[in-house]
């Protein structure tokens, strides 16, 4: 069909006509050979008839000879056997002459001539025989009735004169006498009765019935032995040799329904019983039968021939009864049909080309022209008013409809085009808007089922739509679910809500903490179409939020601490100094020298944890310089190694060359021995709780440590860059949650009372803070700890002088000192002390008084001592000012805390010395007179 479809319409119209001449011919053809069939059968049926009609004159002819042959053999066996009668005759005169002559007597006679017949034979099994009939036939003699023949002579000397009047055939011989006669007759042994013939002679004298007699068949041979039997075998096989039409035959079935010999009919071929007994049960005398040999059918004709009660048939396969006329008339109908269809083709093909294809080829240009939009066209197609001029005719109409359709079409098209690239725009706007929040954003149907996720979605939460298509998103902890089920109950009722927290799965099924935002959207006509929701990834702010809640929790902590323990160490100045001046003047053997001294001891031991508290507020004065870790661990590890338990391994791991970082060997010692000792009570602890294979060890490692932005993201309180990174490693106890929380907090414990103060950590975390790095820790229960503390490195501190003070003496001098400080006892122990040392004092109690005070006494003034935390002016300022009326003036720093001003800040803004608080004496008495001494 597609091939068809695909042809020309000439091609298409050729093959048309071409398949109607065709089927026209094909349709004569059934025509013919269902008209030729009829005549066909007839023709054949005449035709068998015939050919039987001979075979039955060939087998009447036989019968007829056969007949005019028995009738002629008849004759001569009776002229045969009357004869022998006769010549027996003669025989029985001969001997009867002998006794008229007086030779014999008549018994003498008689036994002569019965001994000569006796050695007679007629043919094969024939003889003579003699009987006696005296008294034969009954004369009208009263009691005499019976008087049978009796036996004269026969063949068998024991039936000599026996009665024979009860054999059927005898009464008639006595009756004829003479002449011939035919009878049925077995001699014994033998089966049947066969036809018997006698020849009859009357020897009157004796009155015997001479008779010749011998069984007829056995003078066949008289004329030609085998006669019949050859004659009967001949006839049948020149039938069964007969061939009627091609492949026809024909055959004999005799009257007990047997199929003579025959040889197309043996075996496998032979006539089925039940067709035999159709053809021998049928009423008439001829008839017609198809029937079915070797899976073929064939026709039949027999007639029946009553002499020899043989049925005579003929026969012929039916296919080729129609086959072979039929073959012609299709050949020669066929052969007329092509001759028409060539002759009538080209013209039937000039015709359609002329009056079809042409004008439809006309048209298809026009149509072209039309389409391409040329509709000026001369739409004459064809010369005549037919189907086709119609068609043109359209086409015209067409072209000038599709005209003006195509100009307004334009117009039109023009402003939807227009249109549709707005609208096309102002959407893919709106999707590139979706497309681009960073917000995870996600588009549900009015059943719940995704039908939009943004980038951001697939990115956070690792689904892609087609992924979920056509369910809900997995993505809901158990936990969270009543609050999303009020949710979307909420967003389904067109009550938007925003900023909602709760938890979410991501496709990996690690659960985030989301803010969410939604609300229904509706289509033009207002109704709900579905939701849109929003959902904001607020783990990383809530986990810096937490970090920023510890931090400024440290940090409060710290003021806390670090304001307690300035003021504390004010007092402590005030005490120690006083216990120092107390001591200074009283005699070596004072008594009270000795309570003196206990009281300065627990004072040192109260400015050191003090101290301790300060570094933590990170307000213990500063004086970094660059230091290597390397050596304060080892020489930490040394210590270590000798006071722990022994069976603790102590081991480090530090890389070769590690740079420098601003620090101070003090407090860099301070901070690993703080880490260690908290690792010994760790491994201490859970050698105590552990089996006895438990191997406790502490390992001091340091390398150094590129920090990078993602790290500082995730960490708000560390700086890019490369760092040293200090690790002390234990497999203690670890630490739960609740002590995690807590650890850098001053005195936070988990010791028991006495073991620990809590400060350890909590200095850990000033002096790191101080050194403008961070520390961070992993550990778990019962598995232990790791601390790392992130260091910066130094860049250019070199390391300040140390100052030596004299062991004999304090020094002390004449020169005028300006003491400034805003507590009180610390003024009057300066004074004190300064004074003692000779020198003149002047006092300031805050910094606006200190500048009063060195302007209009700054000629006198040889040193400032300047507290740095004062109020209205701060140290720092105060030292600006007066630097700036005198450079070069003589200005020493001393506070508890150095704020965030490093010594080394301070010395570059003109200070000449530092003095941490609480000052002890010596310590002050050294300092003045060094600066004092610089000068010079
Ligand atoms: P202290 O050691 O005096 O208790 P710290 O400030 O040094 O105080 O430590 C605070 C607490 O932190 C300790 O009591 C302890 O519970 C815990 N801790 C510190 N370091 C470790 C560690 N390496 N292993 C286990 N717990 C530790
Ligand atoms: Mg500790």
């Amino acid at each position: 069909l597609e091939l068809a479809l695909r042809l020309s319409l000439r091609l298409r119209i050729s093959v048309t006509v071409l398949l109607g001449v065709l089927l026209a011919l094909a349709l004569m053809a059934v025509g013919l050979v269902i008209e030729s069939r009829r005549e066909v059968t007839r023709f054949i049926v005449r035709d068998l008839e015939q050919r039987n009609d001979i075979i039955y004159a060939l087998v009447r002819g036989d019968h007829e000879m056969i007949v005019l042959y028995r009738r002629t053999e008849n004759r001569i066996i009776r002229r045969h056997l009357m004869h022998l009668a006769q010549d027996y005759l003669n025989l029985c005169r001969v001997g009867y002459a002998a006794v008229r002559q007086g030779k014999w007597t008549d018994r003498q006679a008689q036994a002569a001539v019965r001994s000569v017949l006796l050695a007679q034979k007629i043919g094969r099994t024939g003889y003579p025989f003699v009987w006696d009939v005296t008294h034969y036939p009954p004369q009208a003699v009263w009691g005499y009735l019976d008087f049978p023949p009796r036996i004269v002579l026969a063949v068998h000397p024991k039936i000599q004169g026996e009665d024979v009047g009860y054999v059927p055939f005898v009464p008639r011989g006595a009756a004829l006498r003479q002449g011939y006669m035919e009878y049925w007759w077995a001699n014994p042994g033998e089966p049947e009765p066969r036809a018997k013939a006698v020849g009859l002679a009357y020897f009157a004298p004796w009155h015997w019935v001479i008779a010749a007699s011998a069984y007829k068949s056995e003078f066949a041979f008289l004329v030609q032995p085998n006669f019949y039997r050859t004659n009967r075998l001949n006839l049948i096989q020149t039938i069964a040799s007969l061939r009627v039409g091609r492949n026809g035959y024909a055959f004999i079935i005799d009257r007990r329904g047997r199929v003579l010999p025959h040889p197309r009919l043996a075996g496998k071929g032979r006539i089925s019983p039940a067709d035999v007994k159709a053809i021998l049960t049928h009423p008439g005398r001829r008839g017609r039968l198809t029937i079915r040999r070797r899976g073929r059918r064939e026709l039949l004709f027999w007639q029946r021939f009553s002499p020899y009660g043989w049925t005579i048939v003929t026969a012929i396969p039916r296919g080729e009864s129609l086959g072979v006329p039929l073959a012609t008339v299709t050949r020669t109908g066929l052969l007329v049909s092509l001759v028409v269809a060539v002759l009538f083709l080209p013209l039937l093909v000039l015709l359609v080309h002329r009056d079809v294809i042409a004008p439809l080829r006309r048209l298809a240009r026009i149509t072209n022209q039309v389409a391409v939009g040329d509709f000026e066209v001369d739409t004459r197609v064809t010369r005549y008013d037919d189907e086709v001029a119609e068609l043109g005719w359209a086409v015209a109409q067409m072209a000038a409809q599709l005209e003006g359709m195509v100009v307004r079409l334009s117009q039109s098209e023009e402003g939807y085009r227009r249109l549709y690239a707005e609208s096309h725009k102002t959407s893919q706007m709106y999707r590139s808007l979706l497309d681009a929040s960073p917000d995870p954003i996600a588009v549900y149907d009015m059943t719940g089922h995704p039908t939009y996720l943004n980038p951001s979605f697939s990115r956070v939460f690792g689904w892609t739509l087609d992924e979920l298509r056509g369910r809900a998103i997995p993505f809901v902890p158990e936990a969270n679910r009543p609050e999303t089920e009020e949710m979307i109950d909420q967003v389904r009722r067109g009550i938007s809500f925003s900023g909602r927290e709760t938890r979410r799965f991501t496709k990996s099924g690690q659960i985030i903490d989301v803010s969410i935002s939604g609300a229904t959207y509706n289509d033009p006509e207002g109704r709900p179409l579905g939701s849109v929701i929003i959902l904001r990834d607020i783990t990383e702010g809530r986990r810096l939020e937490k970090q920023l809640i510890q931090a400024q929790k440290m940090e409060a902590v710290g003021t806390l601490a670090g304001g307690l323990a300035h003021d504390f160490n004010n007092l402590l100045t005030g005490i120690l100094g006083n216990l120092d001046l107390m001591a200074r003047n009283l005699a070596p053997d004072d008594p009270l020298l000795k309570p003196i001294r206990a009281a300065d001891k627990a004072a040192s031991r109260a400015a050191d944890l003090t101290g301790q508290l300060l570094t933590f507020g990170r307000r213990a004065p500063e004086r970094f310089h660059a230091v290597s870790v390397t050596a304060s661990v080892e020489e930490t590890a040394q210590i270590l190694r000798e006071t722990v338990d022994r069976r603790i391994t102590i081991s480090t791991r530090l890389a070769e060359k590690l740079p420098l970082v601003l620090s101070d060997e003090a407090q860099l010692g301070q901070l690993v021995m703080n880490l260690c000792l908290n690792a010994r009570d760790a491994v201490m602890e859970a050698m105590d709780e552990r089996s006895a294979d438990y191997r406790p060890e502490i390992v001091v490692q340091v390398e150094t440590a590129e920090v990078d932005e993602r790290y500082c993201a995730d960490h708000h309180y560390a700086r890019p860059g490369t760092h040293l990174c200090l690790s002390v490693i234990d497999n203690g106890t670890g630490m739960d949650v609740e002590t995690q929380a807590h650890i850098f907090e001053p005195f936070f414990t988990t010791k028991e009372v006495g073991k620990g103060t809590g400060l350890g950590m909590s200095m850990v975390y000033g002096l790191v803070k101080q050194m403008a790095g961070w520390i961070t820790f992993e550990t778990e229960p019962g598995a232990g700890s790791r601390f790392d503390v992130f260091l910066p490195l130094a860049r250019e501190h070199p390391r300040p002088e140390a100052e030596e003070f004299a062991e004999a003496g304090l020094p002390g001098g004449r020169e005028t000192v300006l003491l400034v400080d805003d507590e009180e006892f610390v003024r009057d122990l300066g004074r004190t002390i300064l004074t003692e040392l000779g020198y003149r004092v002047l006092l300031a109690g805050d910094g606006a008084e200190a500048l009063e005070v060195y302007r209009a006494r700054g000629d006198e003034i040889d040193l400032v001592i300047l507290d740095l935390t004062m109020p209205r002016l701060s140290g720092r300022q105060v030292m600006t000012e007066i630097l700036k009326d005198r450079p070069g003036a003589l200005i020493v720093i001393s506070s508890g805390f150095s704020d965030e001003t490093r010594e080394s800040d301070l010395t570059s803004l003109g200070a000449a010395a530092f003095i941490p608080k609480p000052y002890r004496l010596d310590h002050l008495a050294r300092v003045v007179r060094r600066v004092l001494d610089s000068r010079a």
